[in-house]
C-alpha cells in the first residue's frame, strides 16, 4: 500500500517561513533569502516524510502565502492593476496581490475562508479578456529537487473546477470561458510533471460541496484532459472535508486513477465507495486527521483498511491523511509544558506522518502489536483522565430545560422593558468592544508574563487603560460605553484561560493567512467555570460612568470553532457545556447590574459544515447553545451579539431564532448589501450594521457613514437600528479611532435630525 499525506503545514516548527516573511516585506531579507529559507523548509519536510516511512512525498504544497494565490500566478491570471506593473511576478507582484500595494494605493485581492477551516485564501479575480499562460513553475522545479533529492515526489495542483469555483469574477466575465485556456496550461504542467513524479494529485474539494451546475457539467470532460496529459503518471482525485453526497458519481466516473476519500469526514461513505470503484480505479484512504490534534485510533483504523484491502485488493489501496495536515500545528516533540495525560493523547503532523505509515504496514502484516498496544493505552488514558469528564457538568447539562433556552417575554415586550431602563435615543451608537491595544497595554502584558510586573500592576495598567476608554467615549458622547478590552490578547484564549477542561500549547501555531498564525486553545475536558471571568473589570468601567456600560463575552459557538476540541463526546455537547459556563457569567453580570450584555458570536457561520445535510444539524444546535447562553436574563437586560462579515442569506431564520434583541454586523465593505438579507426575511429585532470599515487606517467622512445609514434605513425602520463600526478596534490606533468615532456620533445626530 502507497502512503502519503495530502499536504504538509508550511510554516515550520519554529514559524521560520512567518519571521523571514516579516523580514523580507521589511526589507531585511533579500528575495533570495526568502526562497532559501522556503527551499530549507521544503526540503526539511520532505525529509520527515520520508523519515516517517511513507511512500511518497507531497511536492508543490508549501507556499510563500497561499495555495490559492499560488495557482492563480502559475496560470498567469494576474488582475489588470498588478499586470501592468513591470515588476517580476515572484515576489514583487505575488506579494502586491495578497497584501496590496500601498504606494501605489492597489488594494489587494479578497480573503476569504478555505472550506469549513480557519485558513484564508485569497480569491483571484477574473475579468473578460484574461488570457491564461504557463507563468509559475514552482511545483515543478520542486518535483526536479525533490526527485534529485531520491524522493518519489507526489505533485499536488489545486483542481482547475475548484479553482475556477473560488475566483471573483468580476465585470460580467463568466469564469468558465477561462477553463480551455487553463487546461491548456495544466497540460503542460503535467506533461512536464509525470516523468518526475510516480503519482500527480488533483485537490478537488468542491465535489463535497454543492456544485454549480456548470461546474459540475465541467468536470467530467476537464478530467479526461487531465488524465490524458498526465501520460505515465498516477492521477489522485483528491476529495476532502466532508463526504462526496451526490457527486460521488462524478469522481467515480472521472477517469482518474484514484480517488482519495477523507475518510474522517465521509466514513459514512466508504463501503459503498469501495462496491462501485470502477475498474482498476484505486482507493485512497483519509484515515488520519488533518484537522485536529489529536491520536488516531490505530486499531480502528488499520481494520477500516485491512476491510478495504480485502475488497478491493491491497495493491488497489492508499492509506493517508484526510486532508491536507495544513490545519495541524508540527510537532508534538516541541511541547513541554503539558499535562502528560492529555499530551499523551495528542498528535500533530509529524507525529500523523507516522501513523499513516503504521496503519499501512499494519494493515499489510507487520508486527506493530507495541506500539498499536500503547496507542490503545494513551486513548484509554485520555478517556480517563478525571478533568475528561467532570460529573457536575454532566449532571447540569442534564438539567437543561426548554425554559432555558427562552427569554420571559417576545421581543416587543422586552424592547420596552430595556427602553424604559436605557432611555436611549433613537439610532443609539455605540461600539463593538475593543479598542486600540496601545503599546502600554501590550507592554504590561507582557511584562506580566515574564514576571517583572505583578498581579497588582498588571490590573492598576488595565484599570488605566478601561478609564481612558470610558472618557474618550465620553468625549465623544457616545450612546452605549464599553471597556475596552485591554485585558484581553484574544477574544477566545482570555476565556479558555479562565475555564475548566481547556489547556494551550508552547508551539501549536496553525497557519491563518499569509505569515498569520493562530494558537487555538485546547479544549480536552469537561468545560466549567470556577469563577467570574469579566464581571470586575465591566464593574470598574461602570463605576466612572452614568452611562450604560455594555457588558463583553464571547459566545459558546465561536469559542468552540476557534478552538481544537475532544472528539470523545459530540461537539453540540462540548457546545452545551460551554454555553453554561457563559450562562454563568452572564447571570453574575446581571446581578452585578451591567444593563448591557453583549455574547459575541464571530465565528457562527465558521463552522457550518459543507453539505446540506449537515447543516441544519448544526445550525440547530449552535443556535440553541446560544440562547441557553442568553436566556437566563430578565426583560429588562438587553442582550447583544456580534457576528463578523458573512453571507447572511442562507442562514437568517437561524440568526433570527438566535433572539438576540440587538445583533451588530460588518456591513460597510458590502455597502450595505450584506442587509438585504434581514430585510427579505423581514428580521424582527434591531440591528447594528456596521458603517465604518475598521481593516484599514482610513477616518471616513460624516456623508459617507450617514448615506450608509440612509440605505440601511431603506431597509430597517429607524427604530430598530444601531449606529456602530464594523467590528472590534483593537487593531487600529487611537488617533484614527477618535476620528472616525466622532464622524458616527455625528453621522447618526445628522439623521435623527432629519427624521
Ligand atoms: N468584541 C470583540 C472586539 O471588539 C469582537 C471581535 C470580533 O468580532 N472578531 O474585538
Ligand atoms: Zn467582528
Amino acid at each position: 500500500m502507497q502512503t502519503h499525506v495530502l499536504g504538509f503545514p508550511r510554516m515550520g516548527a519554529s514559524r521560520e517561513l512567518k519571521f523571514a516573511l516579516e523580514r523580507h516585506w521589511r526589507g531585511e531579507l533579500s528575495a533570495q533569502g526568502l526562497v532559501d529559507i522556503g527551499r530549507e523548509l521544503t526540503v526539511r519536510h520532505w525529509e520527515i516524510q520520508r523519515e516517517a516511512g511513507l511512500s511518497l512525498v507531497a511536492v508543490g504544497d508549501f507556499s510563500f502565502y497561499d495555495h490559492v494565490l499560488d495557482t492563480a500566478a502559475m496560470l498567469g491570471l494576474l488582475p489588470g492593476r498588478f499586470a501592468d506593473e513591470p515588476r517580476p511576478l515572484f515576489p514583487e507582484t505575488y506579494f502586491a496581490m495578497a497584501r496590496g500595494d500601498a504606494e501605489k494605493n492597489l488594494p489587494p485581492l479578497d480573503m476569504t475562508k478555505w472550506f469549513d477551516t480557519n485558513y484564508h485564501y485569497l480569491a483571484p479575480e477574473i475579468t473578460p479578456g484574461m488570457t491564461p499562460r504557463l507563468a509559475r513553475q514552482a511545483v515543478i522545479e520542486d518535483a526536479r529537487l525533490a526527485v534529485s533529492l531520491g524522493h518519489r515526489p507526489k505533485a499536488v495542483l489545486l483542481g482547475p473546477l475548484t479553482f475556477l469555483s473560488l475566483c471573483r469574477a468580476e465585470d460580467g466575465a463568466d469564469r468558465f470561458e477561462l477553463l480551455p485556456g487553463i487546461m491548456a496550461v495544466y497540460r503542460e504542467i503535467l506533461q512536464q510533471l509525470a516523468p518526475l513524479c510516480p503519482v500527480i494529485q488533483i485537490d478537488e474539494p468542491i465535489l463535497c460541496t454543492e456544485m454549480a451546475t456548470a461546474a459540475k457539467a465541467y468536470f467530467k470532460p476537464a478530467s479526461v484532459m487531465l488524465r490524458a496529459a498526465a501520460e505515465g503518471a498516477k492521477l489522485l482525485l483528491a476529495t476532502y472535508f466532508g463526504g462526496l453526497g451526490e457527486n460521488l458519481d462524478l469522481a467515480l466516473e472521472s477517469g482518474f486513477d484514484i480517488l482519495h476519500l477523507d475518510a474522517t469526514r465521509a466514513g459514512h461513505e466508504l463501503s459503498g465507495v469501495a462496491d462501485r470503484l470502477l475498474g482498476d480505479m484505486s482507493l485512497s484512504l483519509g484515515l488520519v486527521s488533518g484537522r485536529n490534534i489529536w491520536k488516531t485510533d490505530l486499531a480502528r483504523a488499520v481494520a477500516t483498511a485491512r476491510d478495504m484491502a480485502r475488497k478491493l485488493g491491497e495493491d488497489r489501496l492508499l492509506i493517508g491523511t484526510g486532508c491536507s495536515l495544513l490545519h495541524c500545528p508540527v510537532d508534538l516533540e516541541r511541547e513541554r509544558a503539558l499535562a502528560p495525560d492529555v499530551r499523551r493523547t495528542m498528535s500533530f503532523a509529524v507525529q500523523k506522518c507516522r501513523e499513516v505509515a503504521v496503519i499501512a504496514e499494519a494493515a499489510e502484516g507487520w508486527d506493530h502489536a507495541e506500539t498499536l498496544a500503547k496507542n490503545a493505552a494513551d486513548l484509554a488514558a485520555g478517556r480517563d483522565n478525571p478533568l475528561a469528564c467532570d460529573p457536575a457538568v454532566r449532571r447540569r447539562l442534564e438539567g437543561v430545560t426548554p425554559a432555558m433556552l427562552s427569554r420571559q417575554s417576545p421581543f416587543a415586550e422586552r424592547k420596552k422593558a430595556q427602553q424604559a431602563r436605557l432611555n436611549l435615543p433613537l439610532l443609539p451608537t455605540t461600539t463593538i468592544g475593543s479598542f486600540p491595544q496601545t503599546a502600554a497595554i501590550r507592554a504590561a502584558r507582557l511584562a506580566l508574563r515574564r514576571g517583572e510586573m505583578d498581579q497588582a500592576g498588571y490590573r492598576a495598567a488595565m484599570q488605566e487603560a478601561i478609564a481612558d476608554a470610558v472618557a474618550r467615549q465620553e468625549a465623544l458622547s457616545l450612546d452605549v460605553l464599553v471597556h475596552g478590552e485591554p485585558e484581553r490578547n484574544d477574544m477566545v484564549e482570555y476565556f479558555g484561560q479562565m475555564l475548566g477542561g481547556f489547556c494551550f500549547t508552547e508551539n501549536g501555531w496553525v497557519q491563518s493567512y499569509g505569515s498569520r498564525c493562530v494558537k487555538p486553545p485546547v479544549i480536552f475536558g469537561d468545560v466549567s467555570r470556577p469563577a467570574p471571568m469579566t464581571v470586575d473589570w465591566i464593574g470598574h468601567a461602570q463605576s466612572l460612568t452614568q452611562k450604560p456600560v455594555k457588558g463583553m463575552l464571547t459566545g459558546p459557538v465561536t469559542i468552540l470553532n476557534w478552538s481544537f476540541v475532544r472528539e470523545d463526546i459530540p461537539r453540540a455537547e462540548v457546545c452545551r457545556q460551554i454555553a453554561l459556563a457563559v450562562r454563568d457569567e452572564v447571570a453574575d453580570l446581571e446581578r452585578a447590574g451591567t444593563p448591557i450584555i453583549q455574547i459575541d458570536e464571530a465565528a457562527f457561520r465558521e463552522g457550518l459544515p459543507l453539505g446540506r445535510a449537515d447543516q441544519e444539524a448544526y445550525l440547530t444546535w449552535a443556535v440553541e447553545c446560544f440562547r441557553l447562553t442568553a436566556s437566563g436574563v430578565s426583560d429588562a437586560t438587553q442582550i447583544h451579539t456580534h457576528m463578523c462579515y458573512s453571507e447572511f442569506g442562507t442562514i437568517i431564520r437561524w440568526i433570527a431564532a438566535m433572539d438576540a434583541d440587538v445583533i451588530s454586523i460588518e456591513c460597510s465593505r458590502s455597502k450595505m448589501e450584506l442587509l438585504s438579507a434581514f430585510g427579505e426575511f423581514e428580521y424582527p429585532n434591531d440591528i447594528g450594521p456596521g458603517i465604518y470599515d475598521i481593516h484599514s487606517p482610513r477616518v471616513p467622512g460624516v456623508e459617507e457613514m450617514a448615506g450608509l445609514l440612509r440605505k440601511a434605513m431603506a431597509v430597517i425602520p429607524a427604530e430598530r437600528l444601531w449606529v456602530n463600526p464594523d467590528c472590534g478596534l483593537k487593531t487600529r490606533d487611537w488617533p484614527e479611532t477618535m476620528a472616525s468615532l466622532a464622524n458616527v456620533v455625528a453621522a447618526a445626530k445628522m439623521l435623527r435630525a432629519e427624521i
